[in-house]
């Protein structure tokens, strides 16, 4: 089996950023696990399947056609959906949220766990998530669970945001991320929560440099 590195840990924590740069770094393959609960949601919805109807939901979260196309080194990856380029739909606050009501559902999990350990490819693969070094990837040599407090993480989320021409206050932005970590925590399947095994690094008030030698290093490399 090829090596993997988890990362995990709440919205906002600048695992999207670290795990980018990390798998650049090593050349080794990446999983956007996020992603594939996004795109349900968004499957779903374009379906007219609603969000609390688990048996269809379940059938949706088999039956995605999605390709990760890769883009230049160190740039997220192409999401397509059936073909069609969804990533600006998945990267909503709304499909975010909407991700996380279908990922409090076991069958839903379980439809998208082989999928997701499938990425698992020589040379290696960095894995993004909330259950990746807990449930998908248990026996990874490296766990690491990335986190920062709420303030920080939705004063990124903000910044992006604004970035982005969305026109958001920053106390809705950290509404809703309190909002998404205690559904994300307190859920019975598989709740976010740092493997037994993993090594939490603390992110706020650090640079992405910082942070990213600190996971290097967590790494061994
Ligand atoms: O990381 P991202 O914001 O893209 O994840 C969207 C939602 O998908 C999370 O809030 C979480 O509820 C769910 N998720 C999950 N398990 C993963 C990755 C994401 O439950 N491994």
């Amino acid at each position: 089996l090829a090596a993997v590195i988890t990362v995990d840990g709440p919205g906002g924590s600048g695992k999207g950023t670290i795990t980018q740069m990390l798998a650049r770094k090593l050349g080794w393959h990446l999983l956007d696990s996020g992603a594939l609960y996004r795109l349900t949601a968004l499957a779903a919805e374009r379906q007219g399947v609603a969000l609390d109807n688990e048996p269809a939901l379940v059938v949706v979260a088999a039956g995605l056609d999605v390709t990760f196309e890769p883009t230049a080194p160190g740039e997220p990856t192409k999401v397509l959906l059936a073909g069609e380029d969804v990533n600006a739909a998945i990267r909503t606050e709304q499909c975010g949220n909407n991700a996380s009501k279908v990922a409090v559902m076991q069958s839903v999990r379980d439809a998208l766990l082989q999928r997701q350990r499938d990425f698992r490819k020589a040379p290696g693969l960095v894995a993004d998530g909330r259950d990746m070094g807990t449930v998908v990837f248990p026996d990874a040599p490296v766990k690491i669970f990335l986190t920062a407090s709420a303030e920080e993480r939705a004063q990124r989320r903000f910044s992006q945001l604004l970035q982005a021409g969305v026109d958001v206050s920053i106390a809705n932005v950290l509404e809703e991320i309190r909002v998404r970590d205690e559904r994300d925590m307190n859920r019975s399947a598989a709740p976010l929560k740092p493997a037994d095994d993993a090594q939490v690094i603390d992110s706020t008030g650090l640079s992405i440099e910082e942070v990213l030698g600190r996971c290097m290093a967590a790494a061994g490399q």
